[in-house]
């Protein structure tokens, strides 16, 4: 796991990659379909906010000890997705923009300790506070491909890529996922289960594409 330094980078980077994505959509770009099943733009906007909240609830939870949850429950991160995804671009662009601000200026206050404190993710995984910048940067770097106005996963860096491959692989289950071969971007695009091309496994036939991750 590369050390905050660089996921804080990687973070800030998803950030801007998503607010070039939304800049100058009109309401009606923006309330179409994104490119994840079932979601338009909205809901991918209204989530990230969510989640950036969310990560801000771990960050709390490191700094004072005291057990705050990301999503009180699945219901509450549905529903914040759900009624997000009916205000207007305009407020939801500003919600993305002060929530992902607020988690940044949280963590900019956590201490070495408190960056080694153990929290629990939404997936039940305990992991140290210093995991949620990575969590944060799969999150706004992968969206920012999600949102389908041209962000593609070339655009990512490639240490970033090469990190979410290896931690896609462990998710999914090595043992799970054929040998495949092609280009770092586009393979890391399939292992997301995202739109890809050129993929292949290692007899030259095109890879199946896997169900979508994150
Ligand atoms: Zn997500």
């Amino acid at each position: 796991m590369p050390t905050p330094h660089t996921t804080l980078a990687w973070m800030a980077e998803g950030n801007a990659l998503c607010l070039r994505a939304l800049d100058g959509l009109d309401e009606t770009s923006y309330g179409a379909p994104s490119l994840l099943p079932g979601w338009t733009r909205k809901h991918v906007v209204a989530h990230l906010a969510g989640n950036a909240e969310a990560l801000g609830n771990l960050v709390q939870w490191a700094r004072t000890g005291e057990p705050t949850p990301m999503y009180s429950s699945p219901e509450q991160r549905t529903a914040t997705i759900e009624s997000g995804a009916t205000l207007p671009g305009a407020q939801l662009t500003t919600w993305f923009t002060d929530s992902a601000r607020a988690l940044t200026d949280a963590m900019a206050t956590l201490t070495e300790d408190q960056w080694s404190a153990l929290v629990v993710t939404v997936q039940g995984r305990t992991v140290p506070a210093s995991e949620t910048p990575w969590m944060r940067s799969r999150e706004v770097m992968v969206h920012a491909v999600d949102l389908g106005t041209g962000v593609r996963f070339t655009d990512l860096p490639t240490a970033f890529l090469t990190e979410l491959r290896a931690d896609i692989r462990t998710k999914r289950g090595p043992d799970t996922l054929p040998i495949t071969q092609g280009h770092p971007a586009e393979v890391t695009a399939y292992l997301a289960g995202r739109p890809y091309s050129g993929v292949t496994t290692t007899n030259g036939t095109p890879a199946e594409p896997l169900p979508p991750w994150l």
